[in-house]
């Protein structure tokens, strides 16, 4: 690919976040821009969280198309904007920012973009039920997006079942899908393991090589895909006990590309040029 020419003409993205040196975010996003042709450039910015609000002064007064927003931003920003999508202001956070003139624009396209992969992968809302473990900022995202396109029923399963409960209680008005919380040792569950369609890592858990819970693995019927959020070590160790049993796996590099086209096509308006993107992603990742 031709490198990245700066011009008088050029426009900037950003990602902010702290730390922000891990992110892989800017070799898809460029690699989209340049597909496109569009004089865009993506750009990380590390932002300390003392200064949040004046950073997002920043997007009006450097006239920036936009930015993404991760980790610890993602709540802290909401404040700051002018205007919030309906995942958004479900959510309570926000991982891409449009500035539309000077008016800050918030959307979350992280659940979404977890949906999209389902979609690409081909299950469908009514396939079966959905065991999503975690209950933190992620799993509230991919729970909104899951309910609000029909999928279901949903049992969180959460190591603190009060924060699974809290989750219940907020958002199962936005399905006829009935909601459950339980506690980590419902993982060992054969009646609910058996009636899985989809099982969901939304925790933490495994990124840095510790072993995932005790789960049943087997009971879990032969076309169950499991999903991880985690993309790292590769396969974790919540994927390598599906892989074990033979079962199907996702892992979050698809949610991350998602996202990431999801928030291309709402800084330009065109359609995000997904091949260009995901190898791109894959490039970076692997790189
Ligand atoms: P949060 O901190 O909001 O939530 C963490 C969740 O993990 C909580 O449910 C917490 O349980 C649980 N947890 C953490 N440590 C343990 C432990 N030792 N034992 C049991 N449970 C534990 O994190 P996020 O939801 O924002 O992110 C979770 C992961 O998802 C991150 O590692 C992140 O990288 C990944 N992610 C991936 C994305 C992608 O695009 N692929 C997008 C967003 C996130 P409790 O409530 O009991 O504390």
């Amino acid at each position: 690919m031709a490198p990245l020419s700066i011009t008088g003409q050029t426009r900037i993205v950003g990602i902010f976040g702290d730390p922000i040196a891990h992110t892989r975010s800017p070799a898809m996003q460029n690699a989209a821009f340049q597909a496109c042709k569009l004089p865009y450039v993506y750009v990380p910015l590390l932002v300390h969280p003392s200064n949040l609000s004046r950073a997002v002064h920043s997007i009006r007064a450097l006239n920036l198309v936009g930015v993404n927003v991760t980790v610890p931003h993602k709540e802290h920003i909401v404040r700051h904007l002018d205007s919030l999508s309906e995942e958004a202001t479900l959510c309570g956070a926000v991982n891409t920012v449009v500035n539309r003139d000077g008016h800050l624009f918030g959307d979350n396209t992280d659940g979404r973009g977890f949906l999209q992969s389902l979609k690409e992968y081909g299950l469908s809302p009514k396939q079966g039920e959905i065991i999503l473990i975690g209950a933190g900022g992620s799993a509230r995202a991919v729970l909104v997006s899951l309910l609000r396109a029909g999928y279901g029923p949903v049992t969180i399963v959460n190591r603190t079942v009060t924060n699974a409960k809290a989750l219940v209680r907020k958002f199962q008005g936005l399905s006829k899908r009935p909601v459950h919380a339980r506690p980590l040792d419902a993982l060992q569950d054969t009646a609910l393991l058996q009636r899985a369609a989809l099982i969901i890592n939304s925790t933490s858990v495994g990124l840095h090589g510790e072993k995932f819970f005790p789960l049943a693995y087997a009971e879990s019927p032969r076309n169950c895909l499991f999903y991880d959020l985690l993309y790292r070590p590769e396969p974790t160790s919540f994927l390598q006990g599906a892989l074990k049993v033979k079962r199907t796996i996702l892992d979050g590099r698809e949610m991350l590309f998602h996202q990431g086209a999801l928030a291309f096509s709402l800084w330009t308006g065109v359609p995000a040029p997904l091949t260009e993107m995901k190898r791109a992603l894959l490039r970076a990742l692997h790189g």
